[in-house]
C-alpha cells in the first residue's frame, strides 16, 4: 500500500541574496552564548504545519489510515528581509478520532 512521503530538507541560505544570516538563528546564537539555550536548540520565527485535507471527502478516510503531515520552520533573512523555509519536512500519522493536522509527539524537526 502506498505511504505518504517522508522527507526532511534544510536550506542553508537565502533564496534571494544567498546570505546565511537569519533573524531567529542570530537571536538563538546569543541565547546559547549566554547559556540560556542548549547547543542543539533550534528556533524559528514561525512554523507552518498541517495535513492536506479535502473536507468534502475527509470523513471517508478509514480510521487508522496513514495520512501525510507537512511542516515548515521559517526564518527571515537579515540582509534582504526575505521570509523563507529553513527546514521543511513531511511525515505520516495514523488517522485517529480527533483533530488532524498535529505532528505526532515523536516527530523530530530539529537536530536533537
Ligand atoms: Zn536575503
Amino acid at each position: 500500500m502506498e505511504q505518504p512521503i517522508e522527507l526532511k530538507l534544510d536550506f542553508t541560505d537565502c533564496p534571494n541574496c544567498h546570505s546565511t544570516r537569519r533573524l531567529a538563528e542570530e537571536a538563538t546564537k546569543f541565547m546559547k552564548k549566554k547559556g540560556w539555550a542548549l547547543e542543539d536548540f533550534t528556533y524559528y520565527t514561525h512554523i507552518i504545519q498541517g495535513t492536506p485535507t479535502d473536507k468534502r471527502v475527509f470523513s471517508k478516510i478509514p480510521i487508522g489510515s496513514s495520512i501525510p503531515i507537512i511542516w515548515a520552520g521559517m526564518d527571515i533573512c537579515l540582509d534582504c528581509g526575505t521570509v523563507y523555509a529553513v527546514r521543511v519536512a513531511s511525515s505520516k500519522a495514523q488517522l485517529t478520532i480527533g483533530t488532524p493536522g498535529k505532528l505526532p509527539p515523536d516527530f523530530k524537526t530539529s537536530e536533537n
